[in-house]
């Protein structure tokens, strides 16, 4: 099994102690809080704000909280199990939330993302699903990367037939500001193997996310 994504994303992926489990932990550069403080703080005055005013005193702390949490994801253990059964149809999570932060604006993009893989040799809780995209969700990001590192990290570490990754999300920065697209959701897709290569199985997996194939 592979134990570093090294060169791929800020992300890493170590050797748990279990025979087929993988630690996965956040391995980016690491949040200066009390520098992300100042630069708040900074920026309250940059934007002709006094941040020693009762109402703003403890903002910098909690802008710059509120964006640690945003970009860190939580560590897991990606545990899969051999698929006895050769269980070899579609398997799909649905609705996962996705809260992520984008990188032009520094403003959040939330909505969910179906994900779906047909097995190989192992399988994965359904919950994992949901790990894997906050992992990558959890960081600056454009949905385009988001999208197909979801796909691309699932093929690399459970090795399955097939991968397919739908995101749906609502971007503050198209709704809030710039052409207030309100409402307006962006979808990406990425696929891998068999659900990429063929048609039937691409059809299947877009008819159960809620797409059109
Ligand atoms: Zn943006």
């Amino acid at each position: 099994m592979s134990v570093s994504e090294a060169g791929r994303s800020p992300h890493q992926a170590v050797a748990g102690s279990g025979q087929r489990g993988l630690r996965v932990v956040h391995g980016g550069g690491g949040i200066d809080r009390g520098a992300a403080r100042q630069a708040v703080s900074d920026l309250l005055v940059a934007l002709g704000e006094d941040p020693a005013a009762e109402h703003l005193a403890d903002t910098p702390r909690r802008v710059a909280d509120a964006y640690a949490e945003l970009l860190t994801p939580r560590e897991f253990n990606l545990t899969t199990f051999p698929n006895e059964e050769r269980y070899d149809e579609l398997v799909l999570a649905r609705d996962i939330p996705v809260q992520s932060v984008c990188q032009h604006h520094l403003l959040p993009f939330h909505g969910v993302a179906h994900v779906g893989y047909l097995p190989g040799d192992r399988i994965l809780g359904l919950s994992k699903l949901a790990r894997v995209v906050e992992l990558f969700a959890r960081g600056l990001q454009v949905q385009e990367r988001l999208t197909r590192q979801v796909a691309d990290w699932l093929q690399e570490h459970l090795a399955p037939q097939g991968v397919g990754v739908v995101v749906e999300a609502e971007h503050m920065c198209m709704t809030l500001r710039g052409v207030r697209a309100a409402g307006s959701r962006t979808v990406t897709s990425a696929l891998q193997g068999l659900l990429r290569e063929d048609a039937r199985s691409r059809q299947e997996f877009f008819a159960l996310a809620g797409l059109r194939g």
